[in-house]
């Protein structure tokens, strides 16, 4: 197999800059590194970027190759012969591998604490007006006792026995172009540089505890099941000097014996009898306001909906919907002997007569549908 050009290698033109090289290797590099690259011929093509950058990032090889070609840096190039700058490549390394080689990240970055949720029951009502509720959960809080270093007071913490104190540990790996050193955070004392070998009594070592946090909530008008209240800052602390993360109170509003949510309008069935329904009649009904009178019109028939105009839940701006009053008209499963005379008179007035039905039920549900 014959070699390619560097310069098609690397797909620079011959009087390439040292920073457009360097940069075409970068970029190829990440391309076609083999821990990052699934192409099948990943491992080949990197070997061959990197004896091209080898060659072309030297001023003094790249004179001889320009003037000799592949021969003219023999033995410099070709596999194990390379020697590329190897601070260099730590540094590529580095920004391959996010931090891995040559440079460490000793310190934890700061990371927000975890969001806590808790439950609150609400009964229909108080998701109508809005409540104050108490909640009552644990968090972890800050060690009084050790004031979260997790260190029992009066003692120190010790410089860590496996990277004495550096935060960090060494490694030779091997790699293309030979034995590597990597370094990474110290898995016994994750980068501090130190252990503690006296824990605190209170908190065994953790720097938190458990606290009991009881808390009186603003529940606001309008909520339905599902809605949720962040309270910003009150879940658990952060680490490493990140901020608190929230508190999300979940609402849940336990059904009603006869209310209905549907938006912000409140439904209600009501059974009135046929004298009701046929002479109309004014009949006290529930409301979330306490009862209230319901005007029945002459000649109301089973389905028909009455509305009571604001007396449903309230929107954001505080204006309420109504409340719908669905009307079924009983018909008398027993009657006595009254009322059976009562019923026959009725029959004699309104005669035998009997009116088919225009359309079926079914054919004005349909209609009802398709609107
Ligand atoms: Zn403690
Ligand atoms: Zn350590």
């Amino acid at each position: 197999m014959s070699k390619r050009d560097y310069y098609e290698v690397l797909g620079v033109p011959r009087h390439a800059s040292q920073e457009e090289i360097k940069r075409a290797y970068r970029r190829l590099a990440r391309q076609y590194h083999p821990d990052v690259s699934d192409a099948p011929d990943a491992e080949e093509r990197f070997k061959e970027i990197n004896e091209a950058y080898a060659v072309l990032s030297d001023p003094e090889k790249r004179a001889r190759y320009d003037r000799f070609g592949h021969q003219g840096v023999e033995g410099i190039g070709g596999a194990g012969g390379v020697a590329p700058d190897i601070t260099d490549l730590f540094d590529l390394f580095a920004d391959l591998l996010g931090g891995g080689f040559g440079r460490s990240s000793r310190r934890p970055r700061p990371r927000k604490g975890r969001n806590i949720q808790v439950s609150v029951t609400l009964t229909f009502e108080e998701a109508v007006f809005g409540a104050a509720k108490t909640i009552e959960f644990t968090r972890p809080a800050v060690c009084p006792r050790c004031g979260g270093t997790g260190v029992e007071p009066g003692t120190r913490p010790q410089v860590c026995p496996t990277c004495q104190g550096r935060g960090e540990v060494r490694r030779q790996v091997q790699t293309f172009f030979g034995p590597m050193v990597q370094v990474s955070t110290c898995p016994t004392c994750r980068g501090q540089g130190t252990v503690v070998t006296t824990p605190c009594t209170q908190c065994r070592g953790a720097g938190l505890v458990q606290e009991t946090v009881r808390k009186v909530v603003d529940i606001p008008p309008g909520v339905d099941n599902g809605y949720r209240v962040r309270i910003a800052g009150e879940g658990e602390p952060g680490a490493y000097g990140g901020p608190p993360g929230d508190l999300y109170i979940q609402v849940r509003v336990k059904p009603h014996r006869y209310f209905r949510r549907q938006g912000n309008d409140i439904l209600l069935h009501l059974t009135i009898n046929v004298a009701q329904a046929a002479l109309g009649a004014e009949v006290e009904v529930p409301t979330v306001d306490g009862p209230a009178m319901l005007r029945i019109p002459p000649g109301t028939q089973s389905g028909d909906v009455l509305v009571l105009p604001g007396k449903g839940v309230p929107d954001r701006r505080g204006r309420r919907g109504d409340q719908k009053v669905y009307i079924h008209v009983e018909i008398p499963r027993r009657l006595t002997d009254e009322q059976r005379a009562l019923f026959r008179k009725l029959a004699e007035s309104l005669g035998t007569e009997v009116k088919p039905q225009g359309r079926s039920f079914w054919e004005r549900l349909r209609d009802w549908f398709s609107q």
